[in-house]
């Protein structure tokens, strides 16, 4: 029976939540057939900031949730670390074989040498964060979370002090929108409809600012085409002619901002001519963009993450949230900048992370330096014992961390001992002692945020999940069991740790939001555009922050908005600047697994400019070495002219098997900390770049 000839009870359209990693966490509408099943997924028309669009990769969800390379039972291995041998066991079987190795880990080096690894495979808060409870209940060691938004929320909060912003949906009331380092027709959607609306009801002009010609770019009125890395150069011309034209607002400066004394004698240096110089920018063009930003109220800049994850991607950051206090722009309708609304749902998470447990002197390690850490680097593990065990929920990171070529060999360790809870098996999960059939969203219950918007929705359990998959919780709950932790958390469901955490929250409770779908937790406008006052202690915007409060390598930042020269410079030897850029119907390495997307994204391509394809005889097709003194992988070229000669891009964070030689993208990139907090600098690798030959397959 085809499903559009089910009869109507068979076949029932229930609300969900988009649990991936975007900012969007679209409210969703997902056919059920025969309550075992899932057909097409849509977006969910009444939620005013999802209003019916979600990206294709989600609308084919069935593919990724039915696909027959699931992961169903338990795994035991069976052969060498990382070649993915294994024989299935019981479940009491492989949590036995976990805690015993917990306990037997701290037992010889401390509680510390257990390191719980996660992150936002799930946005959703209970599965995503349930791994803290255990962590901090047992103390072992934290995990200091840089892989994504470090960077970024350094340089944000360092001027404006909170993280929230002007309501996205304001977009629409906006007479210009500056994309500023992000590519949302592939990584959020949604906010091209917010776009759109603007454009159509306003005439709103689209300025987009990157590093090639992404799928935003290409349909912008406007797109500026830089150098990786030097988007706080942009900013500082476009600061200093404001000032120069007239178009700063010196009563906002004034009222509302820290405006240094210095401040127009620090960016008087830092006009059009300096920042092309820097940029690849022509001073026209820079002129044309601080000619429409200055004179234009309404101006709302909608933050990507690209920009800021180099290694002066925190500066750059503030550097951009800056423009909206020099015009004052963030006082008006449609004006201001935007990067996450984080703030605005006060959660209480204690029960979800057991936060009354944890203890803030035991140790923490950066994300970002897994690999490092588990090399024995003595830094990265703070001078403390060596991780021993491991338990790795949510993520990938023989993939998706920096220095991939060194997380692997640590996971390759035969002294460490690694569980992973996975969905499929991934290449992590290939080097795990012990693999743990994961469910998917519509398979347990879950309460999401939004940073890209402002709803509090959740995800109720839809179908029952394949084989003998668990949720992150549960598998917590079993772990703690045995290993005699105890917590209230633990005794809770998801539905009930939700619920709690609602109510601690002061939400409506777990039923109401059901009922509901969402609650929409916008603030008002006044608060959302720092009309009383910026998050700051003297409710200022600050255009020169106490970097010192934001993170410890505060030293290496500027006191006042710049560029700062400490990105990875191309050289004689290493001529690229490589961008690891999202792929559209991927997500980091979710959805590398479903035929639509891999079929769709075709395989690993680097872009490259037509002249630098000339000057290495590189042909559309052919096959190329990306390399540093990190590792080198193939691709294949495509010339494009869509970037400045000297960037090269590689879309998507493919599996390394998709590569010949097996390693990843991110093998190529750098694991040294972004200052002042951290971060990972995905988009400032520089390489050097050969063609092999003609084309292969
Ligand atoms: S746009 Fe983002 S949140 Fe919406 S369905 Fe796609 S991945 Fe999920």
């Amino acid at each position: 029976m085809r499903v559009n000839e089910m009869s109507p009870a068979a076949r029932a359209i229930r609300g969900s939540v988009c649990p991936h990693d975007c900012p969007s966490t679209c409210a969703l509408e997902v056919e059920v057939l025969d309550g075992a099943r899932i057909g097409r997924v849509h977006g969910a028309k009444a939620n005013s900031y999802t209003a019916g669009v979600i990206c294709e990769k989600v609308g084919r969800y069935a593919e990724r949730i039915h696909h027959p390379d699931r992961l169903t039972r338990p795994l035991l291995r069976d052969g060498p670390k990382g070649a993915g041998q294994f024989r299935a066991i019981s479940w009491d079987e492989a949590l036995d074989r976990i805690a015993e190795r917990f306990l037997a880990a701290a037992a010889r080096f401390g509680s510390e040498a257990v390191w719980p690894y996660y992150y936002a495979g799930t946005m959703g808060l209970v599965m995503r964060d349930g791994i803290n409870r255990l962590r901090h209940v047992m103390r072992y060691s934290r995990q200091k979370k840089t892989i994504c938004t470090a960077s970024a929320e350094a340089g944000w909060i360092a001027g404006t002090g909170r993280f929230v912003g002007p309501d996205p949906r304001e977009m629409a009331q906006a007479d210009l929108i500056v994309v500023w380092g992000g590519n949302p027709v592939a990584t959020q959607v949604n906010v091209m409809t917010h776009i759109a609306r603007a454009r159509q009801g306003r005439d709103a002009k689209l300025v987009v600012v990157d590093c090639y010609r992404s799928g935003t770019a290409a349909v912008a009125d406007f797109f500026l085409c830089l150098r990786p890395g030097t988007d706080a150069a942009l900013a500082c011309a476009v600061m200093h002619c404001a000032f120069r034209d007239g178009h700063a607002d010196r009563d906002y400066l004034r009222r509302s901002t820290d405006f240094p004394a210095d401040l127009e004698a620090h960016l008087a240096d830092r006009g059009p001519a300096w920042a092309a110089a820097i940029t690849g920018l022509s001073v026209d063009a820079i002129e044309e963009f601080a000619r429409l930003y200055n004179t234009t109220k309404r101006a709302y800049i909608r933050l990507g993450y690209g920009f800021t994850r180099s290694r002066n991607g925190s500066a750059a950051m503030h550097a951009v949230t800056c423009l909206p206090a020099v015009t004052g722009a963030w006082a008006h309708e449609g004006g201001g900048a935007f990067w996450s609304n984080r703030a605005g749902y006060h959660w209480n998470k204690t029960m979800i992370e057991g936060l009354d447990a944890l203890d803030k002197s035991s140790r923490e390690i950066d994300m970002c330096r897994i690999g490092a850490a588990l090399l024995g680097d003595a830094e990265a593990l703070k001078d403390g014992p060596p991780v021993a065990a491991m338990l790795i929920q949510n993520t990938n990171p023989a993939v998706v961390a920096p220095d991939s070529t060194r997380v692997r060999r640590g996971l390759a360790r035969e002294d460490l001992f690694t569980a992973v809870h996975e969905q499929f098996l991934t290449e992590t999960a290939r080097y795990a002692d012990v693999v743990l059939p994961a469910t998917m969203f519509l398979e347990h219950d879950d309460l999401y945020q939004a940073g890209g918007h402002s709803h509090l929705q959740i995800g109720p359990k839809l179908i029952e999940p394949p084989g003998e998959c668990r949720s992150n919780h549960e598998v917590v709950q079993a772990l703690a069991r045995r290993l005699g932790a105890q917590h209230p958390g633990f005794e809770m469901s998801a539905m009930e740790l939700a619920n709690w955490t609602l109510q601690a929250s002061g939400w409506p409770d777990a039923a109401v939001v059901l009922e509901r779908r969402w609650v929409d937790a916008a603030l008002p406008f006044r608060e959302a555009h720092f009309l009383d006052g910026f998050g700051t202690p003297d409710k200022k915007f600050h255009f020169a922050p106490d970097w010192s409060k934001v993170g410890s390598d505060w030293k290496r930042m500027a006191r006042l908005p710049d560029q700062l020269a400490i990105t990875e410079a191309a050289t004689k030897d290493k001529p690229f600047r490589l961008v690891t850029a999202p792929a559209r119907r991927f997500l980091n390495t979710t959805f590398t697994e479903t035929p639509g997307s891999r079929a769709r994204e075709k395989r690993p391509t680097v872009l490259i400019h037509p002249e630098d394809a000339d000057r290495l005889g590189l042909a559309d097709g052919d096959r190329a070495t990306l390399g540093n003194e990190r590792g080198a992988v193939v691709v294949h070229a495509r010339r494009f002219d869509g970037l400045l000669p000297g960037t090269v891009v590689v879309e998507g964070i493919w599996p390394g098997r998709d590569f010949e030689g097996g390693l990843g993208i991110n093998a190529l990139v750098g694991d040294d900390p972004i200052p002042p907090f951290g971060g990972g600098a995905f988009h400032d690798t520089a390489v050097w770049l050969r063609s092999d030959g003609g084309p292969t397959r």
